[in-house]
């Protein structure tokens, strides 16, 4: 069906003993989408991801994926899904190609092994030994391994720790090519840039439970103050004790939800008493102070 998700979550709960690391969760995630969940350590984002995978019972809840209930082992749902788990093994003495051509081989319908190669951005290295592949070259192994049966659904672990900054940019443009393919990818990341550049969605888990989903924006949006306003002043200068203006070190900060007002405050006040605001910058809000404020709320309240 079309309009099935990918991914249909509802009161999902796991017990460790007398530990509760899921406790009742909802998700949806839609088909072609990438969605990626974020949470502190211990949150329980890799209970949830394996429950997802099969590869963890559930203590409680409904759990779909591409239409099938993962706990039950399913060998067709197996073939629909590929996994990039933190550390995999493949066998360091194999060229990239004969990695992708073995695993293909265990597929009704692998993509074609050239193809899956260059989406991991091997096509260079493909007749190297994997044992020669520097760290995020073995990581893109990983990747093109969960590729070559072609799957619907990616799950992605953390997939750019590691990786230098021009290879998770590259890595970026992989995801982005899986989706231009309409794959749907469920990531799991720490790095919040990484969320903000490639979720449609995300959700941020904190101990068991999701304390907030949506698309970035919403979830920046939500946020009772969305910008930013940050500045230094000359020695001996100090803002007007009505802007709400904080100090950090050798800047001065104010947080708001109406930065066109205190921007226009502060600015009236330089003005009219002669002061710069040196390095004056507004920023919206990150993703990051986001999760932040949340994990750290979640933390409070337990
Ligand atoms: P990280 O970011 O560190 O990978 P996570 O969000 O993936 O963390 P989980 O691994 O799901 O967190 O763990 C959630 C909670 O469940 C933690 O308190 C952890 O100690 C506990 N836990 C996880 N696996 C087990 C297990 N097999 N037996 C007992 N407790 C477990």
């Amino acid at each position: 069906m079309a309009t099935e998700p990918a991914i249909d979550i509802r009161g999902l709960r796991k017990s460790y003993g007398s530990l509760e690391a899921v406790r009742g969760i909802d998700l949806r995630v839609e088909r072609g989408e990438v969605f990626s969940l974020l949470g502190p350590n211990g949150a329980g984002k890799t209970t949830t991801v394996e429950i997802l995978e099969g590869h963890r019972s559930r203590s409680a809840g409904e759990v779909s994926v591409l239409g099938h209930d993962p706990g039950r082992n399913d060998p067709a749902l197996k073939r629909q899904v590929g996994i990039v788990l933190q550390q995999t093994g493949v066998d360091l003495y194999l060229t990239v190609r004969e990695v992708v051509e073995m695993i293909a081989g265990y597929y009704p319908a692998p993509r074609d092994v050239d193809e899956v190669i260059g989406l991991a951005g091997l096509t260079e290295q493909r007749d190297q030994r994997v044992k020669k592949l520097s760290g995020g070259q073995r990581r893109r192994v990983d990747l093109a391994v969960a590729l070559a049966g072609d799957p619907e659904l990616l799950f992605l672990d953390e997939p750019t720790t590691g990786f230098d900054p021009s290879a998770r940019r590259q890595a970026w443009e992989t995801v982005r090519g899986l989706t231009a393919l309409g794959k749907t990818i469920f990531l799991t990341t720490h790095f919040m840039d990484e969320a903000q550049a490639l979720a449609d969605r995300l959700a941020i888990i904190a101990d068991g439970v999701i304390v907030a989903a949506g698309t970035a924006s919403e979830l920046i949006g939500a946020s009772s103050t969305t910008s930013r306003i940050r500045f230094r002043l000359p020695d001996g200068s100090r803002p007007p004790d009505d802007s709400g203006a904080r100090a950090d070190g050798a800047w001065w900060e104010i947080e708001t939800d109406a930065p066109t007002r205190a921007v226009h405050d502060l600015t009236g006040w330089a003005l009219e008493s002669g002061t710069t605001l040196i390095d004056l910058e507004i920023t919206r809000r990150s993703l990051e102070d986001v999760y932040l404020q949340l994990t750290a709320d979640a933390e409070a309240t337990e």
